[in-house]
């Protein structure tokens, strides 16, 4: 196979395919990049040996298969050509116009592009059906996750070939169609533009909603630990790509605040700056504040939502009185001392107390899972008092929970991420980018999420997660919110995604 583009993706995919067997020749247009890269490759080989995490004889052997090719004539015997050239989609063309004239008719060229269409790269081969995505993710020798993209001319039986490859070469295949950001790189936009919108309207700081995201939920690390990580440039540059490749969907709609930061040259961990200083990182969360002990609690509203949470409620010996009121959409409301204490669906506390005729709202932002979660994060209304904010605050003390106090916005830190991210998932797989089982995967392995969003809503309830985003639009009356067409279906219909 060959290699076109020795940078950071092309030497990782080089790696991968010769420590598989693969015969690799790696060309670079710059002098000397793909004899460096080789010679990187081969002294990590080296290193993977020494410390026992491959042994000798394969890494001289993955070493030995790796070749510096001096021209693209070298590519003529290849049954593969991968490209992880520069991101510009006439330089993909051209490079792979000069290979249909090197290479054999059976020759498959894969792109490794992360935003630029399959298709519109394919667009200027006389066999555009040859041509597909292989999106590897950085960096490659470790990230399992490979997305296969099908341009719209692309052949199934080159995907399935592909598909077949990936999978020899360890790593883990997610057939998708040449969209905008494929599966991971769309479905995750609400990750990071979520926590933005929550920031810009300063219901929390960014070192609140990390911790909120981290504790209840269940993410590994928080949206800004993380856009501080990749890099807030290159983030925005993605969000960017996705949303004027949807035409400027509001869905899509990039953050004002990231944008100015990029313009102060504030990166991330790389420039020193970003939503944190490094090295020293986020701050140490703030001690939660403390309420009394209760000694019982009304379940006035039931749901599967919260019912886990009155479990550990129970189970921490404070007596329950149950009025058996279902909530029809799922949410669900407990009453402690002063304090309505109502699970988030999407609306605000003070909007609760005003539709609903009760005092002293609290709400409760959504936890992946309330059986387990070490942190809720809690909003008061308006008029809520300081006493009863303290009532809700100490149910959650009482149960060895933390918790993080922050102002009345609809859908609250968790519930609105968990919602857009699974709204998001569902019209990839209406629109027919992927299956759910494979946006799923792609989710758990291409950035790390415990769950993949379309589990996460079935195992919370879609009628849950519907409710939250009909509020949310209707609150802030952007389109953003608009529930995707699928997710409606399954909730009329009472059926799941999985
Ligand atoms: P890079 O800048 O590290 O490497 C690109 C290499 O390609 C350079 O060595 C450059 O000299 C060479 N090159 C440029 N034009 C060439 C040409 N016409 N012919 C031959 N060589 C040429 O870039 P990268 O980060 O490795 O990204 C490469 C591709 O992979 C891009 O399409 C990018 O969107 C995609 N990608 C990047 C990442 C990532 O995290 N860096 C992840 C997934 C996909």
């Amino acid at each position: 196979m060959g290699i076109v583009g020795a940078g950071t993706m092309g030497s990782g995919i080089a790696q991968v395919a010769a420590q598989a067997g693969a015969q690799v020749h790696v060309f670079d247009a710059r002098d000397g990049a793909a004899q460096g890269a080789v010679d990187r490759i081969r002294s990590d080989l080296d290193r993977l040996a020494t410390k026992g995490r491959l042994p000798a004889d394969a890494a001289q052997a993955a070493a030995a298969r790796l070749r510096v090719a001096p021209d693209l004539q070298a590519f003529h015997a290849c049954d593969l050509v991968i490209e992880a050239i520069v991101e510009d989609l006439p330089a993909k063309r051209t490079l792979f116009k000069t290979l249909e004239g090197i290479c054999g008719q059976e020759t498959a060229f894969a792109s490794n592009t992360s935003s630029i269409s399959i298709t519109a790269i394919a667009a200027a081969l006389a066999r555009p059906e040859r041509v597909l995505g292989l999106h590897f993710f950085n960096p490659a020798p470790i990230l399992p996750l490979v997305e296969v993209v099908s341009g719209h001319l692309s052949d199934l039986a080159l995907l399935e070939r592909a598909e077949a490859a990936i999978r020899a070469w360890g790593k883990t295949p997610v057939r998708c169609a040449s969209t905008p950001g494929f599966i991971v790189n769309r479905v995750a936009r609400p990750f990071y533009g979520e926590a933005l919108r929550v920031l810009e309207v300063g219901a929390a700081d960014a070192a609140t909603i990390d911790l909120v995201l981290r504790e209840a939920g269940g993410f590994k690390m928080g949206a800004f630990e993380l856009l501080d990580l990749i890099g807030l440039d290159v983030n925005l540059a993605v969000s960017k790509s996705v949303w004027n490749a949807f035409f400027q969907d509001s869905r899509y709609r990039p953050s004002f605040l990231q944008e100015e930061m990029v313009a102060a040259g504030l990166f991330g961990r790389k420039s020193g700056r970003g939503f944190y200083r490094y090295p020293e990182g986020p701050p140490d969360p703030p001690a939660s504040p403390f309420g009394p002990s209760p000694s019982q609690v009304q379940y006035l509203t039931e749901s599967d939502a919260l019912d886990p949470l009155v479990d550990r409620i129970k189970a921490a010996g404070i007596k329950v009185q149950s009025r058996k009121e279902d909530d029809p959409f799922g949410a669900g409301m407990l009453r402690v001392g002063n304090a309505t204490v109502a699970l988030t669906d999407g609306r605000t506390a003070a909007q609760i107390a005003y539709e609903e005729e009760l005092t002293n709202v609290v709400t409760l932002d959504l936890a992946r899972d309330f059986a387990t979660t070490r942190r809720v994060a809690l909003a008061r209304g308006e008029d809520t008092t300081t006493a009863a904010l303290a009532d809700a605050v100490g149910l959650f003390r009482a149960l060895g929970i933390e918790v993080s106090v922050i102002d009345d916005v609809p859908g609250m830190i968790v519930a609105r991420t968990l919602a857009m991210l699974a709204n998001e998932a569902a019209d990839a797989v209406l629109q027919r980018v992927a299956t759910a089982e494979a946006v799923d995967t792609a989710m758990k392995l291409g950035v790390n999420h415990p769950e993949g969003p379309l589990e996460t809503a079935d195992r919370l309830g879609l009628t849950l997660i519907n409710t939250i985003l009909t509020h949310m639009q209707g609150h802030t009356g952007d389109n953003r919110y608009r529930q995707s067409l699928l997710l409606q279906r399954k909730v009329w219909c009472g059926n799941e995604f999985r």
